[in-house]
C-alpha cells in the first residue's frame, strides 16, 4: 500500500528552504549556490524524508531531485550524529553510471560543506585500492554503481550492517541496464530497519515490484510528466540522407548562437568518427563513451564543463543523469533505437529552468524511429531544412515507412512498447556502460545498433515488373542508395525514370 500520492497541483507547497526545517549550516551551502525555493519535488521529498518516512519517486533529471535526497540525508545526520562503523557507511546511494555517481557525490560535498560531510565514490573502471582506503575507517555516504560496490562486498572491505538509509536513484535506467539482480543481493544486507527512497524517471513494472518488495508504506512523489520532454526544449527534425549527416552537423555547430553542445551517435565507433571529423573541420569535440577508461571520461567532462571543449559526442552513457550547466543544444546525430532515449538525451539542455534546443538528423531507414519518438512524446517534431544536395531527376524508392505516416497519432496499434529482449540488448550495448556487471558486450554494439534496413523490407515486395518510384531524396544525396541503384535505372515510355527490380 502506498501512503498516498502527491502531485505539484496538489497539495499547498512550502516555499522557501528554511521553511523546510533544515539545519543552519545546509541553509548556507544552498545559499552559496544561490538556491532559495525548493523545486516541486523537494518540497515533496524533503518533508518526507525527514519524517523517516519510505520515497517511491517518479521525477526526471533537471527537475532538482538529487538536492531532494541528499539534503534530508544531512539533516538526519545533523540531527543524529554517531559513530561510523568501520567498512561501513550511514548512507549508500546507488546510481546507474559511474559520471552520475561521481556527481551525486559532487552534490553531496557541496550542500555538506560546513557539516564536515564524509563520501566516497565506489565505481567501476578505476582502482579499488582507494575505495577500499577510504571506506576503511567507516564513511558517512557511499555513493556507488551497483557491479562495483558488489565485488567489495563479496572481498569484504566493504559491510552494510550498519547503513541507515539507501537511495537507489535514476533506477528504471539500472533496470536497463541488468543491475535488478544485483541491487536484491545488496539490499539483503541492509538491515531491513532503514530509510528506502527509489527515484526513477519511468515507472515499469518491475521497478514497482522492486519498489514493492523493498519499500515499506512508501509516499510516492509524481512531479513530472512521466516520459515527456521539458516544454522548454525547442525540438526539430532535419531530414537528411545519412551521407550528408556531417555536413549538416558542421553547418548546425558553426551557426551562432549555438555553444555548448552534446551531440549524440548510436555506437562508441560513430562518435570517434563523429569527432575526427569534427575536429578536422576546426571544432572542439571530444567523444566519451565506454571505450574510454574512467580517467580519460572524467578529463573530457571536465573540459566539457569549463568549456575547453565546446561539443561532447557521446552515446548514451552520457543521456541520462549528467548535469552540465548551459548545455544550449542536443543534437540527436543517430536516432535511438528506444524512444525514451531521446527524451533522456535531449534533457541534457534546458536544465534548471533554462531553455535549450534539440535537433535530431534523421536519414530514410530511422523514419520508423522518429514515428517512435513522435508517439511517446506525442506530438510531430517540427521540421528544419537540411544541407542542400544537387538535384536530379532521377529519384530514389521513398522510405519504406512512408504508408505508416499515414497512421493518425493516436493509433492504437501504438510502437510505445518497452524494449523487447533484442532491443533492450541494443540499448544496454548503446550505453557503453561496461563497468559493471549485468552490461552487455560492449563489442557488439556496432553491429547491434544498426536500425532494421530499408532494403530487408523492400525485398519483400513482389519483384516481377519495374515499378515507377518517386522521392524528395535525389539521387546524389544518397551515395549508398546510388551505388544500390546503378544499373537499375531505366526510363519509361511516358519519359518518367523507373527502377528495374
Ligand atoms: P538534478 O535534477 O538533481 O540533476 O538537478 C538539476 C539542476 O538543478 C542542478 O544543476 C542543480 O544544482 C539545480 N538545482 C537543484 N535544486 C535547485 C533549486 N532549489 N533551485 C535552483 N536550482 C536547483
Amino acid at each position: 500500500m502506498m501512503r498516498g500520492t502527491w502531485r505539484t497541483s496538489e497539495s499547498a507547497q512550502l516555499t522557501q528552504f528554511k521553511d523546510l526545517g533544515l539545519a543552519e549550516d545546509l541553509l548556507r551551502a544552498l545559499t552559496a549556490e544561490g538556491y532559495t525555493t525548493p523545486t516541486p519535488i523537494q518540497s515533496r521529498v524533503i518533508p518526507a524524508m525527514l519524517a523517516k518516512e519510505d520515497v517511491l519517486g517518479t521525477a526526471q533529471t533537471g527537475t532538482g531531485k538529487t538536492a531532494a535526497f541528499v539534503l534530508p540525508l544531512l539533516q538526519q545526520m545533523i540531527d543524529q550524529p554517531s559513530s561510523h562503523n568501520r567498512k561501513g557507511c550511514r548512507a549508500l546511494i546507488l546510481a546507474p553510471t559511474r559520471e552520475l555517481a561521481q556527481q551525486i557525490a559532487d552534490s553531496i560535498r557541496t550542500y555538506g560543506k560546513h557539516a564536515g560531510t564524509t563520501v566516497a565514490v565506489v565505481v567501476g573502471g578505476v582502482r579499488p585500492g582507494p575505495q577500499i582506503k577510504a571506506v576503511a575507517p567507516g564513511i558517512d555516504f557511499i555513493v556507488a554503481t551497483p557491479g562495483r560496490l558488489l565485488d567489495h562486498m563479496s572481498q569484504g572491505v566493504i559491510q552494510l550492517n550498519s547503513t541507515t538509509n539507501v537511495v537507489l536513484d535514476e533506477a528504471d535506467q539500472m533496470l536497463d541496464l541488468g543491475f535488478v539482480p544485483a541491487i536484491r543481493k545488496i539490499l539483503a544486507k541492509v538491515p531491513s530497519k532503514r530509510q528506502t527512497i527509489l527515484l526513477s524517471a519511468t515507472m515499469p513494472k518491475q521497478i514497482r515490484k522492486l519498489a514493492h518488495d523493498f519499500l515499506r508504506n512508501p509516499s510516492e512523489v509524481a512531479v513530472a510528466p512521466v516520459a515527456r520532454p521539458i516544454e522548454k526544449i525547442d525540438q526539430s527534425v532535419m531530414h537528411v540522407a545519412a551521407t550528408l549527416k556531417r555536413r549538416a552537423l558542421i553547418g548546425i555547430l558553426k551557426d551562432s548562437g549555438v555553444d555548448r553542445t552534446i551531440v549524440f551517435t548510436r555506437t562508441k565507433r560513430g562518435a570517434d568518427k563523429v569527432t575526427k571529423d569534427l575536429e578536422k573541420n576546426g571544432i572542439s569535440a571530444a567523444a566519451i563513451h565506454g571505450n574510454k577508461s574512467q580517467g580519460i571520461r572524467e578529463r573530457t567532462l571536465a573540459g566539457f564543463r569549463n568549456g575547453r571543449i565546446n561539443v561532447l559526442v557521446a552515446t548514451d552513457i552520457a543521456a541520462r543523469g549528467i548535469d552540465i550547466d548551459d548545455v544550449s543544444h542536443v543534437v540527436n546525430y543517430d536516432l535511438p533505437h528506444v524512444p525514451e532515449s531521446y527524451v533522456h538525451r535531449i534533457g541534457r539542455t534546458a536544465r534548471a529552468g533554462k531553455s535549450g534546443v534539440a535537433i535530431a538528423l534523421c536519414d530514410r531507414a530511422e523514419r520508423t524511429l522518429l514515428r517512435d519518438i513522435e508517439r511517446l512524446v506525442g506530438y510531430a517534431l517540427k521540421t528544419v531544412p537540411g544541407p542542400q544536395a544537387p538535384t536530379s531527376k532521377v529519384h530514389l524508392p521513398d522510405a519504406p515507412t512512408q504508408s505508416r505516416d499515414a497512421e493518425p497519432r493516436n493509433a492504437k496499434k501504438s510502437n510505445r512498447r518497452r524494449p523487447g529482449r533484442a532491443r533492450k540488448n541494443r540499448q544496454d550495448a548503446d550505453t557503453g556502460n561496461t563497468q559493471d556487471a549485468g552490461a552487455a558486450n560492449p563489442a557488439k554494439a556496432d553491429t547491434a545498433s544498426r536500425p532494421p534496413t530499408a532494403a530487408k523490407r523492400r525485398r519483400k515486395r513482389p519483384n516481377n515488373k519495374a515499378r515507377v518510384v518517386r522521392t524528395d531524396t535525389p539521387v546524389e544525396a544518397d551515395a549508398a542508395g546510388l551505388a544500390r541503384v546503378i544499373g537499375k535505372i531505366g526510363v519509361n515510355a511516358s519519359g518518367e525514370n523507373y527502377l528495374r527490380r
